[in-house]
This record gives C-alpha cells, sequence and structure tokens, in this order.
C-alpha cells in the first residue's frame, strides 16, 4: 500500500495552478495578452545581465567537472565565505562560512530546518496567517504541527494571538516578511516586541524557542528604510533564504539555511541541518549557481518595475474603495473582497480574465491575494475590472 497522504498531495493541484494552468488554456482561446493573470508568484524582471556574464564566463572558462560536479554537501567554500561577508558587510555582523548551508531555495531550507528542530509529532512551529501555503505542507511533511495565529486585521504582527499560543510545545515561531500574501514589511518595533517575549518565554519554559525568518523577498522592499536584519533582535534566529526572487531565479533552486552565530549550541543546530538536508536527499546544492552566487553576491535586485505595479494597483484599488495592507515589499496585495466571501470574488473574477487566488490556502478566506509581478499594462487593463467588480457589490 501507498501512503496515501502522499497520495493525496501528489494529486491535488493548488488552486494557484490550477488558476494559472486555467489561464495558460484560456490564452489560447482569447489571446495571452488579453488574459489578466495575477495568479503565480513567478517574477517578471529578468535575471539580472550580470547573472548571464557569470553564467557564460564560468562555462567558458572554468572545467566542466568542477561546475557540474558535486559541491561538499554544505556547499562551496568560496560561495558561503561570499554570502558571510556580503551579509557581514551590509548587517555589521561576524558570521562564518561554517554558519551556512547552502540549500535548493527557501522551500529545501524551510523543510530541512523543520526536520532539524521537531522531534516528536507534539512539537509545533506557530505560523502566521495569511502565509505561504506551503509551509502547511513543509511542516507536516516533516512530522510536526503547524499552529496557526491570525494576524491582525491590517495584517501586522499579532502579539496577543502569538501570546495564547506559544506553549511547552512550541519549538520555533516562522516569520515571512516581506510578507507572502500581504506584502506586509514588519517593523523594527513589531520585531522587537516579538523577540523581547520570545526571550521571556525561552525564561520561563526554561526551553529554546527559535525563530524563524522566511526571508526570499528580503531584498524586495520598497521603502527607504532597510527591514529588521532579524538576528539583530533574537540570538535564536534561523534565516530560510534564496535568490529565485531577489535575483529572479526561482527555477535555478538557489538558497541557504543561516544559523546565527548568536543561536545558541549552534554546532549542533548545523550539525541537525546537515543531517536533516542529507536525510531529504538536499545535499549539493546545484554548484553552477553556486558559482554563479559568488560572482553575483552583490548585485542588487531591479525593484522598479514591481514599485510601479504596487503603485498602480494600490493607488487605483483603495481609490476604489477596495481594503488592501499596504504592501511596503514582495510583490502581492492581499485584498479584502468587499463581502468577505474571496471564492465568490475570485470566481466572479475570472469571469472578466481577470485571475485572482482566493485567500482559503492562505489561511485567510476574506481576502484574494493577486499576484503583479506581471507587466505593467496588464495592471492598467485590470483597473477597470476592479471597478466594474466594486459596482456589483454596492
Ligand atoms: N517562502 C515564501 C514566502 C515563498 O513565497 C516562496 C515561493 O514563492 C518560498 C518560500 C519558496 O521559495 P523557493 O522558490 O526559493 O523555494
Amino acid at each position: 500500500m501507498l501512503s496515501q497522504e502522499m497520495i493525496k498531495l501528489g494529486t491535488q493541484r493548488s488552486v494557484i495552478r490550477e488558476l494559472f494552468a486555467y489561464g495558460l488554456q484560456r490564452a489560447e482561446v482569447i489571446g495571452a495578452e488579453n488574459v489578466l493573470d495575477f495568479s503565480l508568484g513567478n517574477p517578471s524582471v529578468p535575471a539580472p545581465k550580470e547573472v548571464e556574464e557569470a553564467i557564460i564566463d564560468i562555462v567558458k572558462n572554468n572545467d566542466p567537472m568542477v561546475y557540474h560536479g558535486y559541491s561538499t554537501s554544505q556547499g562551496h567554500l568560496s560561495c558561503r565565505k561570499a554570502i558571510a561577508g556580503n551579509l557581514n558587510k551590509r548587517f555589521k555582523r561576524e558570521y562564518s562560512p561554517n554558519d551556512l548551508f547552502l540549500t535548493c531555495g527557501a522551500a529545501a531550507s524551510l523543510c530541512i530546518t523543520f526536520r532539524a528542530l521537531t522531534a516528536s509529532p507534539e512539537d509545533e512551529i506557530i505560523v502566521l496567517a495569511p502565509y505561504f501555503p506551503e509551509y502547511k505542507v513543509f511542516i507536516e511533511g516533516q512530522g510536526a504541527r503547524m499552529r496557526l495565529v491570525p494576524s491582525r486585521n491590517d495584517m501586522r504582527l499579532n502579539m496577543d494571538g502569538i501570546k495564547e499560543a506559544v506553549n511547552r510545545n512550541t519549538k520555533a515561531i516562522l516569520i515571512n516578511s516581506p510578507n507572502n500574501p500581504s506584502g506586509v514589511v514588519y517593523t523594527k518595533e513589531e520585531i522587537k516586541a516579538l523577540s523581547d517575549y520570545l526571550m521571556e518565554m525561552q525564561e520561563e519554559l526554561d526551553k529554546t524557542i527559535y525563530l524563524i525568518s522566511d526571508e526570499p523577498y528580503r531584498e524586495l522592499v520598497y521603502n527607504d528604510e532597510p527591514p529588521a536584519f532579524i538576528p539583530d533582535y533574537y540570538d535564536n534566529t534561523i534565516i530560510c533564504y534564496s535568490w529565485s526572487k531577489s535575483l529572479s531565479l526561482p527555477g535555478e533552486r538557489i538558497g541557504y539555511v543561516l544559523v546565527n552565530d548568536k543561536c545558541k549550541e549552534k554546532e549542533v543546530v548545523m550539525a541537525a541541518v546537515g543531517g536533516a538536508a542529507r536525510a531529504l536527499g538536499y545535499v549539493c546544492a546545484p554548484t553552477l549557481f553556486q558559482l554563479v552566487i559568488e560572482r553575483c553576491i552583490d548585485v542588487k535586485p531591479n525593484i522598479e518595475a514591481y514599485r510601479k505595479n504596487r503603485d498602480i494597483l494600490y493607488d487605483g484599488l483603495t481609490r476604489m474603495g477596495y481594503k488592501v495592507a499596504k504592501p511596503d515589499g514582495a510583490f502581492y496585495l492581499f485584498i479584502e473582497a468587499p463581502d468577505g466571501d474571496s471564492e465568490e470574488f475570485s470566481k466572479k473574477a475570472k469571469e472578466h480574465d481577470v485571475l485572482v487566488v482566493p485567500g482559503a490556502g492562505f489561511g485567510t478566506d476574506t481576502h484574494i491575494r493577486l499576484s503583479y509581478c506581471v507587466e505593467t499594462e496588464k495592471c492598467v487593463k485590470a483597473l477597470p475590472v476592479f471597478e466594474k467588480l466594486m459596482k456589483e457589490y454596492k
């Protein structure tokens, strides 16, 4: 007998994937330019030219046995050195290459971290809703429990909810800022309040509570103030990072786990990370892209197209009366359905060939997610449809 749970996971397509597949079919009928598909979080800005130059240079001037070969399990030392150097320069830290484990993207980083930290089915990871739907799959896939805490109505950290949720079984709290799906970036004050509380609870419960920071959108921030660097506030932090969004490389599967240098028993935690990566078959992240990242570590993403789309949509939608949390980062808007029924709103929008994702999968039924990593023209074209839809509700 096969695992029924895995069969279910393998056959149930996510709503996002369903909508995306529908969009492709519909494009055959009415033309791709007429399908306003805001379903998927696939970067629309091409990877910076430095990435292409690095690939060409590596392939032309290096030994294929190296760039096509295995690296060490943890990743090439030279790549980890480059990453540690970049973090140390930007955040004034003192990381060593040994604090980093290279992975196949943030998804692998998260699975590895959940596997490394949890030891029993009672162990809980606190997740804040709305959340990236795969968190549930990743946490439960590692045999642990996800405990959900709703965010405040404005999508900000709900400290009261977090205080109610933390208990003896809490292994970690997972945060994602800039957030998918809300685009919200937590302020330094919010991070400090969370960190102070977790420090208090570590004392009270006499145990370590980890703060896992999922940061694939760290570089996609639109206000001038850089977001809080979580390890500056909380020692027991583990960062799950990837270049999927910042360098537009989602298909290359490259990222890392950083165990903060001040983390309690960090060598043991890193050993567990290495063991989890091994058990999951996630060792030796793609070598070619380790070499690319080493060369492109200081390249900054071009976020202007996303900023423009955000401004057009946020300004337009709020003017029409839609309630939307101010997105200061990532490339998503989380929009409240006028009557609170996001399923119905998504259906209505689909009739106008606007594809937006209902919120149930993100843990919040009342909102739809709109991914604005699309051509700007599509954002402009979508506004009259949103206006028409709003009128239908009035
Ligand atoms: N975490 C969040 C919040 C995401 O939105 C995504 C992808 O969309 C991931 C993790 C997975 O990222 P990766 O493609 O690097 O595995």
